[in-house]
Parts: C-alpha cells; sequence; structure tokens
C-alpha cells in the first residue's frame, strides 16, 4: 500500500500561546515544566508545552471555586450566559480552519474530518447547550405533610467540574464537557490529554473573548498520573467528568471517592456491527468500512465486531477488504488522505502487538496489518476472518483500524455473542427486516444501537454506555441532569 504523503503544510496553522491558562491568564508551570507534543505524520516535535501538576491544578481549581463564588458568572442573567456561548459557537466557526488545522497538526487526523466533523460538531453542540440555559428550571412539588407549605426545586449548578479528555477529538471531546457544563452554570477546569493539547488552549482563549469571565473556563495541560490524577482527586472539585479508558475510569472513581465528588465516565468499547443477509450489502458494507476505519479507527465506537450472517459472510468479507484497500494513507492536510497516522509512537505499536497476537492466535488476515512509511505512525486498514470468541482481537479494544469478521446464523446466535463483551458503549445493525431491527435493538446490551447507519452523532442524542463503558450520558438533554443538583426548598405559608 502506497502513502499518499505530499505533505501540503500551506494549511498548518501557527502554534500559538502553549502555556497554561489559568484565572483568565496564560502562565508557565510553577515549576517552569514543559513537555513535547509530537506531529503523528513526522514524529516531530510541534511545541513545548507547559506541564501541569498538582500545585498548578490546585492554582486552577481555586480560581474556578473564586470565579463561581465571587464572580459575575453566577449572578449572570440566564439569556446573557446563552449568548456568551453562542459568541464562543461563532468564534469557534470562525476559527474553524485554524482549530481544524490544530487538530491535523496535532493528532494526526485529516483536516477534512476535522473540519467537517470535530469543529462543526464542536459549533452545533455550543448552541444547542446554549439553548437550553434559559429553560433549566426546577419544578414545583405538591406535598402532603402537614400544615401548609410551598415546595419547589432549583436547579442549580453542580461547582468545579474537573474534565479529563482523550486524544481522539480532543477539540470536540472538550466541547462535550465545557459546553453543557458552562451552560449548566458550572466553572470547569479542563484538562486535555498529553498527546493533543493545542485546540483545547485555543478554545480557552476563545472562551475568554466571547465573554466567559476569567477563571470559569482554565485549561491544564499535563500527564494523567499527574495533572489528571490531581484533579480528580481535588477535594474543591465538585464533579469529574471523565472521558477516556476503562482502566483510567478505574483510577478515576477510586480518586473521587476521597470527598465523593460526582463522576461520569465515557469509556471503552468493543462494539458489535451485525450484518443480516437480508441488508442492502452495498450499504451494510460501506457503514462497516466507515465503522471501523474512519479516524484511523481511533473512535470509542468503532464497530470492531462485525458480525456477519453466514449466507453471505464471504460476499461482505470480499466488499470490506476492497473497501480497506482503497483507503488512501497519508498526510492528514492531504485531501485526498483517507486514513491519517495514528495518533503516537506507542499507540501505533501498541496497536501492531495487538495485529500480531491476533496472528499468531491463529486468526486469518484478510488485509493489512503492516505499517506504511518511514517517518509517522501509520498502519494499514486491517481486516481479520477466523477469529474466535475467546480472542483478545475480539475481546480488546484496540482503537485503531483493526476489524474481526464473524459469522453468525441467528438473531438469537448474534445477540449472545454480540453481549458476550465487558463492554456496553453501541452497536449497529443492518437489516431489511423491521421486525429483525426491533428485537435486535431491544436485545443489545449497548448505551446506543444504530440501524442501517453507523456513527451518528447529534448535539440533541444522548450518547453514553453501560457496563465498562461508563457511566452517564453526554449531550442531549440528559447530560444536564448530571450537571445541576436539584435543590428543594420548603416554604411553610399556613400561620
Ligand atoms: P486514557 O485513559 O489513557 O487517557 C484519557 C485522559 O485521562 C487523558 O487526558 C489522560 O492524561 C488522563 N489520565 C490518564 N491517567 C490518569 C489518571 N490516573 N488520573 C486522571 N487522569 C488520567 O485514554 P486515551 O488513551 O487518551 O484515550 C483512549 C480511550 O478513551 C479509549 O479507551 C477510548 O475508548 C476512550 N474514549 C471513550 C469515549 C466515549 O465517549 N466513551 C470517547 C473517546 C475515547
Amino acid at each position: 500500500m502506497t502513502l499518499t504523503f505530499l505533505r501540503p503544510r500551506e494549511r498548518a496553522p501557527e502554534i500559538g500561546d502553549v502555556r497554561l491558562l489559568v484565572d483568565g491568564r496564560r502562565v508557565d508551570a510553577l515549576d517552569g515544566g514543559t513537555y513535547p507534543t509530537t506531529d503523528p505524520s513526522t514524529g516531530t516535535v510541534l511545541a513545548q508545552v507547559a506541564r501541569a501538576r498538582e500545585a498548578d491544578v490546585d492554582l486552577a481549581v481555586r480560581a474556578a471555586r473564586r470565579a463561581l463564588d465571587d464572580g459575575p458568572w453566577r449572578v449572570l442573567r440566564p439569556a446573557e450566559r446563552a449568548r456568551v456561548l453562542v459568541r464562543l459557537a461563532d468564534l469557534v466557526a470562525t476559527h474553524a480552519d485554524e482549530l481544524a488545522g490544530l487538530e491535523t497538526l496535532d493528532n494526526g487526523k485529516t483536516f477534512v474530518t476535522a473540519r467537517a466533523v470535530d469543529v462543526a460538531g464542536a459549533v452545533d453542540l455550543l448552541h444547542y447547550m446554549a439553548g437550553w440555559v434559559t429553560k433549566l428550571g426546577g419544578a414545583t412539588v405538591p406535598v402532603s405533610a402537614p400544615g401548609g407549605h410551598h415546595v419547589f426545586t432549583r436547579r442549580q449548578p453542580i461547582g468545579v467540574v474537573g474534565a479529563i479528555v482523550p486524544w481522539n477529538y480532543p477539540l470536540g471531546q472538550a466541547v462535550w464537557k465545557v459546553a453543557p457544563a458552562l451552560a449548566a452554570g458550572n466553572a470547569v477546569v479542563l484538562k486535555p490529554a498529553e498527546q493533543t493539547p493545542l485546540s483545547a488552549l485555543r478554545l480557552g482563549e476563545l472562551a475568554l473573548e466571547a465573554g466567559v469571565p476569567p477563571g470559569v473556563l482554565n485549561v491544564v495541560p499535563g500527564l494523567g498520573h499527574d495533572a489528571g490524577a490531581a484533579l480528580a482527586a481535588h477535594p474543591l472539585v465538585d464533579k469529574v467528568a471523565f472521558t477516556g479508558s476503562t482502566e483510567t475510569g478505574r483510577a478515576i472513581i477510586r480518586a473521587a471517592g476521597g470527598n465523593l465528588k460526582k463522576v461520569s465516565l465515557e469509556l471503552g468499547g468493543k462494539s458489535p456491527n451485525v450484518v443480516f443477509a437480508d441488508a442492502d450489502l452495498e450499504a451494510a458494507i460501506q457503514g462497516a468500512a466507515d465503522g471501523i476505519f474512519f479516524n484511523q479507527g481511533e473512535v470509542c465506537t468503532a464497530g470492531s465486531r462485525l458480525y456477519v450472517q453466514e449466507a453471505v459472510h464471504d460476499e461482505v468479507v470480499a466488499g470490506l477488504v476492497a473497501a480497506a484497500r482503497r483507503l488512501r494513507i497519508g498526510d492528514g492536510f492531504d485531501e485526498r488522505t483517507d486514513v491519517g497516522p495514528l495518533v503516537s509512537r506507542e499507540h501505533r505499536d501498541a496497536v501492531c502487538r495487538h495485529v500480531e497476537a491476533g496472528v499468531a492466535a491463529g486468526a486469518e488476515l484478510a488485509t493489512g496489518g503492516r505499517r506504511v512509511g518511514d517517518a509517522g505512525w501509520f498502519l494499514e486498514p486491517t481486516v481479520f476472518t477466523g477469529a474466535r470468541a475467546e480472542m483478545p482481537l475480539v475481546r480488546e479494544e484496540i482503537f485503531g483500524p483493526v476489524v474481526a469478521v464473524l459469522p453468525f446464523r441467528d438473531v438469537d446466535d448474534v445477540v449472545a455473542a454480540a453481549n458476550d463483551s465487558r463492554f456496553g458503549l453501541a452497536a449497529g445493525v443492518w437489516t431489511g427486516n423491521v421486525g429483525t431491527a426491533h428485537r435486535m435493538a431491544a436485545a443489545l446490551r449497548a448505551g446506543t444501537v444504530w440501524v442501517n447507519c453507523y456513527g451518528v452523532f447529534d448535539a440533541a442524542m444522548p450518547f453514553g454506555g453501560i457496563r465498562e463503558s461508563g457511566w452517564g450520558k453526554e449531550m442531549g438533554r440528559a447530560v444536564l441532569d448530571d450537571l445541576t443538583e436539584h435543590k428543594t426548598v420548603c416554604v411553610r405559608v399556613a400561620a
């Protein structure tokens, strides 16, 4: 497979200020520490980013607390808070090319994807959450307690939200946390993934420009085991909203136990995508390919277990292999590129180890599996057949462009196989039979089920996993329940 490696870097934006954003000011880490962030297309260092540690996180959390207690945010009229979020949405849209370029530089994903999905999704979500600000009311409660009482609930911000996000959708994941948290009137300390801090820092600057008061959104790049752990454990953080691996999710829960802060977790997955023989096979094959190869497979909902009904198994495998081989691998800034590099050498090597283990365990490599090019962390889109249910290839999240295709007989057979997982993030079903679609949608143990489509997200659609894929929902109205407290007020009205 060839690398369409043209390096049309004229779209690459300037990398701006890479210091922390604390209390509305750009500052170095207290100990002056930095760490490198690299370009996955070349492996070269893009910038030495300020590295927050425990003391920096503490300053940011205290700034957020002060902004809530003493600043204008708490008393801003809802209509004005909504306008701030709309202004931020507009600023993100105005800076779409710059933000998308930062994503391509830092993460490796294609500029086309960054522009159309990451940035456009962020703009939509900010607008959507702005709409909720003026609608977050409580309720009056009819009570029977003796005496005369007027009881109502107030919907109040939870307080300081510690947001910890991964590298696969750096801006998108940051906005998934920040937009609803701000809409609900909270203050945020955002820790981007160490691999991809650039767009989050720029988002913080744009938020200030939009009128988010200093201290209400702080951005503290740093490593997981110090900055992330400090944020998760901080006694003044009221809620930690985490997206990342299931293993780190467990560490977050333990750290949050100190002050019993609220926790929401969006974790890993091993999502089944199920193709019945009566499906529109052309659409299903394309959906299966997009479901696993989009964004280099670095998608929490990647359809990495593809179950295909026996009668069409070979036809679907042939179509999927052809689709994988058609994909052009290369620099994300090249418009012809479909698949960019993986985010880091460590991650690319980890994905390769999964491929090698799959081969060693006896699965057959139908296509792909090889590294591509001399520089950067490229890997061919990879399709396995002949895997068995107990293999790590079928059980473990790989988080790369690697899919295992498995045959099945009927609905009962595939429901049992698809649900045989510790994860429960998402699932796909491809069928021409509406009854099959509904039976599957009801039976699959997953937070989201897509029918005759895959990977559709929308600001209004609640998204989240069950089992070891997480706690709570993001987006939609549902996320606001996790970011507000319902305070009960009981007023004695009778003499
Ligand atoms: P990760 O868990 O290694 O890191 C995620 C974030 O947690 C990073 O910011 C990291 O610095 C921080 N972190 C690491 N250790 C920490 C600790 N001990 N305490 C506090 N913070 C810590 O995950 P990753 O490799 O960056 O991302 C890939 C994972 O994220 C995959 O498992 C993927 O499925 C998951 N993910 C889930 C969703 C979802 O919505 N369910 C979305 C995207 C990614």
